[in-house]
Order: structure tokens, then C-alpha cells, then sequence
């Protein structure tokens, strides 16, 4: 780890903050980061909660939006919105290929299917990601992932060390369930990504390969590469857990 950023003990972070509530850990992060905490930001379906209760600890927090190429408009519009009501400072970081030619070039002839999911999402997704951790090299990220969205989140700590970013992935939302998530966006009265009310309860990119409208009872994250083995984008990959620092 470079110097300058916090040193944390990982099992005694964890098992303190395993009694925290969300709203608390974001503001633990804030207090122990400061201007070294960033969050990362789909703005997704359920993106206002955990938006919101880091602007309210943190208001200028650096909030990164990867821009593949591919999102739907709504997902624009949306980011436009919450960035209004709640000032927030994004930063975007866009894939480095065009769009179109990136079909062209991966033989990808259909623009609603991806035939190759990893290639498409290593060189538009991930490649801005890691670079916006590379220039922005924060201390502490917050990020939204939870226990109940995939098999593969199931094991992770609220607190770990990326080796891949360089810093601590601090995941406040990781206990609580959608019934939480949806209690506490009532309470408040965050608005949801405008095509939730579509059937589309997990949103990333618009090919119909990537995202697709759930039916009721189906898992929410059923419609995100729907039919195939994938089941994460890559951005919340290769993240391990030190037991102590
Ligand atoms: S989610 Fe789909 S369209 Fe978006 S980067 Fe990944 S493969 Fe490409």
C-alpha cells in the first residue's frame, strides 16, 4: 500500500462494523478516509440509496460512472437527475473505442447480443474502471454490491483489501436485503432508475445479451446476462481479504 493512506486491521474493522448500519458505515469511511474515499456508481436500479448517504456525510465525494458505450438513454437521464437534486460531483470515465466501430471490429454483427460478453466487457467496462482507480488512486472505495444479488458476493466482508485497485472496497449495503433497500428508499423517497417500473430490477448495458426485464418471481439479476454463465460484470472481481494488514 502506498504511504499516506490509512492502514486498517482488517478482522477488527470488519467485526465492528458487522454491528453498524449502512448509513453509519458510510459515514465510519468518511471520517477515516476523508478526501481519499471515492464511490463508484452504476446508477442502477437501486444506485440513489447509496448515493444519498454518502453525499450526506461526504457532499463532493468523487462518485466514478463508467461509460461503456452502451447504457440505456434512461441511464443518462438518470445520472442527470440525481446529479441535480443532489449535487453531486461525477466523474466519468468512458470506454475508449467507438461504439459502432467496436462492433465492427469484434465481428459483433447484432448491436442488441454480445457473442463475446468477457472481451466486450474487459475493453469498454473494465478498462475505464481501472484506469479511473489508476488516476484517482483513492485510499477507500464505496461500492454497492450486496450479499443476496449473486452467489459470487455471498462470502464478501464489508471492509477488504483490492490488490487489483490498490486500495480498501468498502461495501455498506452488503448485509441488508432488497426489502431493506426498498424500506429505506420509501422512507427517504429515492427515486429509482426509470425502468424499474419496466421489469428491469438489475441494470447495466442495453444489449438485450446484457440486460433484459425480469418476470415476477424471477431473481432480480436473473436479467443480467441472461442464459449465460457470466454473472459479474468484472469490476467487483479479484478483490481478496488480508487477515490483518
Ligand atoms: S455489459 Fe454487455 S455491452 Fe456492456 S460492456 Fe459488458 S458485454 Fe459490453
Amino acid at each position: 500500500m502506498s504511504t499516506g493512506k490509512p492502514s486498517l486491521d482488517l478482522p477488527f474493522t470488519n467485526a465492528f462494523l458487522d454491528k453498524y448500519s449502512p448509513p453509519q458505515i458510510v459515514k465510519w469511511a468518511a471520517e477515516t478516509f476523508g478526501e481519499q474515499l471515492i464511490m463508484t456508481s452504476s446508477f442502477g436500479a437501486e444506485s440513489a440509496i447509496l448515493i444519498h448517504m454518502a453525499a450526506t456525510v461526504f457532499p463532493r465525494i468523487k462518485i466514478v460512472m463508467v461509460d461503456t458505450g452502451y447504457l440505456f438513454p434512461e441511464t443518462h437521464n438518470f445520472m442527470a437527475e440525481l446529479r441535480k437534486r443532489f449535487d453531486l460531483n461525477i466523474w466519468t470515465y468512458r470506454t475508449q473505442n467507438d461504439p459502432i466501430r467496436y462492433l465492427q471490429d469484434a465481428d459483433e454483427e447484432d448491436p442488441s447480443w454480445r457473442k463475446s460478453v468477457e472481451q466486450c466487457c474487459g475493453v469498454n467496462k473494465n478498462e475505464p474502471f481501472d484506469r479511473a482507480m489508476k488516476e484517482l488512486a483513492p485510499a477507500a472505495w464505496l461500492r454497492g454490491i450486496r450479499r443476496d444479488q449473486a452467489d459470487t458476493r455471498k462470502e464478501r466482508q464489508i471492509v477488504e483489501w483490492s490488490k487489483r485497485n490498490n486500495c480498501y472496497a468498502i461495501s455498506p449495503l452488503l448485509p441488508w436485503s432488497g426489502r431493506d433497500i426498498g424500506l429505506y428508499m420509501k422512507d427517504l423517497g429515492l427515486p429509482y432508475h426509470p425502468l424499474v417500473a419496466q421489469g428491469y430490477l438489475s441494470i447495466g448495458c442495453n444489449p438485450l445479451s446484457c440486460t433484459r426485464p425480469v418476470q415476477a418471481g424471477e431473481d432480480p439479476r436473473a436479467g443480467r446476462w441472461s442464459g449465460q454463465t457470466k454473472t459479474e460484470c468484472g469490476l467487483h472481481v479479484d478483490h481478496t481479504v488480508e487477515p490483518t494488514t
